[in-house]
């Protein structure tokens, strides 16, 4: 099939907040729909998949694929049939009033239906110090920043999925990698916590909470306390990467939409529709269970048939 030709103007039918498989499976059917949509892919494109080493449970691709590859691939699917991608962030959302604004860094968008796709992102620890030496040490994201502490001993905070990867990611670089987990019993599934458990190069720290991150200018240790016993001990490490758990990108829809107490976009069960007529949300902005690539490609897809549909409906040609 030719290519669509790309609409530039700034009233579009469907605008797409948020680029990763959510946003552009979004695409890829609205594109084919005839819709021509902008994606609003934001300046850090991708998603958390451009976070992510290896894929290996993303049907279709039975070898393996590393995140930044498989969403080159989704963004010139997208493309191939006409969606228009603009590299900047939505930094303003107005839901109030028909067609919906999107301001972005260089202009203003209109759309008779938005998608948001607009994901989550990492959560920190809360503590000062973490603050501080970010950047100098402390990372949410091994596959970016492991490679610059090679050589060695580095820490990892969490019990789920995404700290089992990160930490064993980090064995390819690290003398040692300690994984801090504030229980004594990992939230990572089966197979990760198996891997990890018998990986020579990872221990664990039970029951313990990072308390202080030490270093002036760069990271030299952390102070864990031992949530049973009330002990601290300080543990001589060079990087600390924190993965534990996400939170929904919701601010900008905050006293627009229906969120649910910890930010995630209501929706209609069986459906994308949001609380707002017209407005659909797909991928990890309204799914706290799933947060999986398929998922979310998946609800990318409900999202492009529910807005071409209720464009129909509104006879919005
Ligand atoms: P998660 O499953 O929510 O795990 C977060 C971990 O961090 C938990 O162990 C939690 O402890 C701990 N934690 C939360 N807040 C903390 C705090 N303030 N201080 C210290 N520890 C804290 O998040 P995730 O690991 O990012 O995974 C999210 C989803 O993505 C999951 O569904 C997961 O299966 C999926 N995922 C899959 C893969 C894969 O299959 N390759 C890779 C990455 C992620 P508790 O256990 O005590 O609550």
């Amino acid at each position: 099939m030719a290519p669509r030709e790309v609409t530039n103007g700034d009233h579009q039918r469907v605008v797409i907040v948020g680029s990763g498989p959510a946003g552009y499976t979004a695409a890829v059917y609205a594109a084919r729909a005839e819709l021509a949509p902008v994606v609003v892919a934001g300046l850090q494109f991708g998603g958390q998949l451009m976070l992510t080493t290896d894929v290996e449970n993303y049907p279709g691709f039975a070898e393996g694929i590393t995140g930044p590859e498989m969403m080159e691939v989704f963004q010139r699917q997208a493309e191939r049939f006409g969606t228009e991608v603009r590299m900047e962030d939505a930094t303003e959302i107005d839901l109030s009033k028909r067609p919906f604004t999107v301001v972005t860094d260089s202009k203003t968008l209109t759309a008779d239906a938005l998608i948001l796709a607009t994901g989550a992102s990492a959560k920190w620890i809360g503590i000062d110090s973490e603050t501080r030496l970010q950047n100098r040490g402390v990372s949410a994201c091994a596959t970016c920043d492991g490679a610059l502490y090679r050589g060695k001993p580095m820490a990892v905070v969490g019990g789920g999925d995404t700290a089992m990867e990160e930490a064993l990611f980090l064995t390819r670089f690290a003398t040692k990698v300690s994984v801090i987990h504030r229980r004594d019993a990992l939230r990572a599934s089966k197979i990760m916590q198996e891997r990890a458990l018998a990986h020579e190069k990872i221990d664990f720290v039970w029951n313990s909470v990072v308390e202080e991150v030490l270093g002036e200018d760069f990271v030299t240790g952390v102070r864990v306390r031992d949530v049973k016993s009330d002990e601290t001990t300080e543990l001589p490490i060079e990087a600390l990467f924190v993965a534990i758990g996400h939170k929904p990108n919701t601010d900008l829809l905050e006293g627009q939409l229906a969120l649910d107490p910890t930010g995630y976009v209501k929706i209609e069960p069986g459906s994308t529709r949001t609380s707002v007529a017209g407005v659909f949300c797909a991928g990890d902005a309204s799914d706290p269970t799933y947060r999986q690539a398929v998922t979310a490609a998946g609800t990318g897809c409900m999202a492009a048939i529910d807005a071409e549909r209720w464009l129909a409906e509104q006879c919005i040609e």
